[in-house]
């Protein structure tokens, strides 16, 4: 059992500091619930500073839950573009369409309702219930769980589902009458500042005199917390195709499908290194473009890899992308094989998820961050 001793005091310290210290943030100068909801996706694994500047863009393109709804999702993603975890971008849209259908553009209070809306899980309801309607609801996160692990010494592992549903009924006891979303932002506001992952700020915290885990100088080994899977490996080789005839000097990108990793994206062709077959890294250059030319033809695309660009990395939450760079030619002569025949003259008359583009180009497609990286790296060769 926990320490539950010091409740009023921590919430009453709590909320004094926060009104005190509370940082301007562009969000908390309106309690409108989009406003709420755009930041608080946008915050998931994303630091403030980053997303400052994302929301202001974003808030300006769609101003209301009503001109999200109805804009093209690839103004969306192009507004998203460099914030990473893009699913949250068409979650946002999605649920905005959900809001404008069944809740005539409002934006709901209920648990319920926030809760069914897309991409809105448990953390997400608690924060805009809280803070935007002050409905006292748990909004609890790993910086949320850290602070009431150290405060009530909570030994618990925070990975176990167990354990934020306990910290989520432990929100609910301390949440002061009438006070719920100046609360809840003084907690994650106490996480982000004061009672950091590493170092925590112990001597000029607003609740130091009672907290347990600095009593007992446990601050820096809670929470307690098992690791992650380290992400998966893949190897990937990624084609700069420069164009020929009509496409000179402009180079190949294609469209990922709309669902799935980066869906609806845009990007360089790349192809897979089976790492059954090969040991991860261990392809020279010519083997390396050899793969590439021939996996790249399967998919129908006709290319001649002549030189080495570049190795970048990617890291998403579970794969990580080791990525070889070449500078390929497109094939316009004759390619063998029905297939890839065909898929040429496809490309040549432009299908749907394939364009050759130039540098201006770039405005107008949403990339995700390697590729940017990597087209960069290319046009300003
Ligand atoms: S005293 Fe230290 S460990 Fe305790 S809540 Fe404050 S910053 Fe965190």
């Amino acid at each position: 059992m926990y320490n539950t001793e010091h409740k009023p005091y921590f919430s009453e310290e709590l909320l004094r500091w926060y009104e005190i210290n509370k940082r301007d943030l562009p969000w908390r100068r309106h309690r409108d619930p989009y406003y709420i909801w755009v930041s608080e996706i946008m915050l998931q694994q994303t630091r403030v500073d980053t997303v400052i500047p994302y929301f202001h863009r974003f808030i300006e393109h769609f101003p209301t839950i009503q001109a999200l709804a109805d804009a093209p999702e690839d103004d969306v993603l192009k507004c998203w573009e460099g914030l990473g975890y893009y699913s949250r971008a068409r979650n946002l849209q999605a649920a905005a369409r959900q809001v404008t259908e069944l809740y005539e553009g409002v934006m709901p209070s209920g648990k319920e309702e926030v809760s069914g809306l897309k991409g809105i899980g448990p953390y997400t309801s608690g924060a805009i219930r809280s803070i935007a309607f002050n409905i006292p609801a748990a909004a609890v996160d790993g910086n949320v769980m850290r602070v009431l692990s150290r405060f009530f010494l909570i030994e618990e592992d925070i990975m176990k589902v167990k354990t934020r549903t306990k910290m989520e009924d432990l929100v609910l006891t301390l949440v002061p009458e009438g006070r719920a979303s100046d609360f809840t932002q003084g907690l994650m506001e106490l996480g982000a500042l004061i009672c950091t992952p590493k170092s925590p700020k112990c001597l000029v915290c607003p609740v130091m005199e009672h907290c347990s885990a600095r009593l007992e100088g446990k601050e820096e080994s809670l929470p307690i917390k098992t690791k992650a899977k380290p992400p998966r490996r893949e190897d990937r080789l990624t084609a700069i195709v420069e164009g020929t005839g009509v496409h000179a000097g402009k180079i190949l990108i294609r469209k990922r499908p709309s669902t799935g990793l980066l869906a609806g994206m845009w990007e360089l062709p790349h192809v897979l290194v089976d790492s059954g077959e090969v040991p991860p890294g261990s392809l020279s250059e010519s083997e390396a473009m050899n793969h590439l030319s021939e996996a790249l033809l399967i998919e129908g695309v006709p290319v001649t890899p002549n030189s080495y660009v570049m190795n970048t990395e990617h890291i998403f939450s579970h794969i990580h992308w080791h990525m070889g760079v070449y500078r390929c030619t497109w094939q316009d002569a004759p390619i063998t094989g029905l297939q890839a025949a065909e898929s040429a003259a496809a490309y040549e008359t432009g299908i749907e998820h394939f364009r050759w583009i130039e540098v201006e180009d770039m405005e107008r497609y949403a990339f995700p961050n390697v590729f940017i990286r990597i087209l960069n790296a290319y046009f300003s060769l």
